[in-house]
């Protein structure tokens, strides 16, 4: 059976060298090739003698997703539908479907990556909830929906990556594969990305809030709030009934910030169910105390049954935060028109709207 390297910290690959046999330095060498220079292939690896080249192939893998399909976007973001099935360890992991999203802009570009094919988490607003939970990724196919989606885009990248954990999945339910793949993202030997370009988005499990506190290198945390009230969160978001908003802020107030660091709670306004004004009223009272700013999604309609906000709720809704200090974004969607969107990532395999385009892959 092959041992499955990508995913893998540089401590981990030395002590597969030296259980190989081989000098513990090569482990931060395979690490720089794999993370820093971006080469999956065992024959790239010139500053490898030949016969450990070999050897490598014989005993070990590089996995990285596979692209099944990808839909390109009128504004300019890709979604990418990836197939996943590995070995690692000796046992043979569960086949399973997932998605990532580049969403490129003149000044950076934004990778939204799964942690998990499906979700457990059951939000009544999302596609993915409708999957179920299939399995929980490993890091090497964390980490891989990156490197994928760089190499694919590699012609034209600007400087600035921004990894959003936001696709299919709680990542705080799969915990120690996600830090893992982030450890490697922020690692300045690894994927090199800024603490504060790597946002991990919760439902708001709070074990796993107080959990990643304690973490020695994090990424920014996102909220997902989407309610005002614990009725309101309830009907949404099961998962309140289990950490309800007064268990769950109270957690981000005990929560050790960096200097500058905010929360981000995001706040997808369904029109009728959570963008009145007494709404806002409540979410501003609801972040008192918490260096917070807010993204209102405007809701994407869709296969669920939820109506899009009126621009005039929006704008009453951000004024209304925007008034007493709170700072306020509102953030529509890319890639709407390839079920994109935030919510949507279900393995919807199609979209029916004109300006979908599915790019050939050869
Ligand atoms: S919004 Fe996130 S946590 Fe909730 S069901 Fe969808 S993927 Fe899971």
């Amino acid at each position: 059976m092959l041992v499955e390297l990508l995913g893998k910290s540089v401590e981990e690959l030395r002590e597969f060298f030296v259980a190989l046999g081989e000098p513990a330095y090569r482990g931060p060498q395979l690490y720089h090739a794999l993370y820093a220079e971006r080469r999956f292939d065992f024959a790239q690896m010139t500053n490898f003698p030949a016969a450990l080249r070999e050897r490598l192939n014989q005993q070990a893998s590089i996995t990285l997703p596979r692209i099944l399909r990808q839909f390109a976007s009128v504004d300019g973001s890709i979604r990418y539908l990836f197939s996943l099935q590995r070995t690692d360890g000796g046992s043979e992991i569960k086949a399973a479907q997932i998605e990532s999203v580049f969403m490129p802009k003149e000044n950076r570009q934004t990778i939204c990556i799964s942690t998990q094919a499906g979700c457990a988490v059951d939000c009544h607003f999302c596609l993915t909830a409708q999957l179920g939970l299939i399995r929980n990724l490993t890091a090497g196919e964390i980490v891989g929906q990156i490197l994928v989606v760089l190499a694919e885009n590699s012609g034209h990248l600007t400087p600035q990556t921004n990894v959003v954990l936001m696709g299919q999945g709680e990542p705080l339910l799969n915990y120690d594969a996600t830090m893992a793949a982030v450890r490697i993202m922020l690692d300045q030997k690894g994927l090199k990305l800024a603490p504060r370009h790597v946002t991990l988005s919760t439902s708001g499990i709070v074990p796993g809030i107080e959990r990643l506190s304690r973490e020695k290198v994090r990424p920014n945390l996102a909220i997902s709030l989407n309610a005002s009230s614990d009725e309101q969160r309830d009907a949404l978001m099961p998962i309140n009934r289990k950490y309800p908003l007064d268990i769950l802020l109270e957690a981000c107030r005990r929560y050790p910030l960096r200097p500058r660091e905010y929360f981000t709670f995001e706040y997808v306004l369904l029109g009728g169910v959570n963008d009145s004004p007494d709404d806002a009223r409540r979410v501003l009272r609801l972040l008192a105390n918490i260096r917070a700013k807010v993204n209102l999604i405007p809701w994407n309609p869709g296969a669920l049954p939820y109506q899009a906000p009126t621009p005039e709720s929006i704008d009453e809704f951000h004024r209304i935060l925007l008034e007493k200090g709170m700072p306020v974004f509102v953030r529509y969607s890319r890639g709407q028109d390839v079920f994109a969107a935030c919510g949507q990532l279900a393995l919807i395999e199609s979209g029916n709207s004109s300006s979908l385009t599915e790019i050939s892959l050869g």
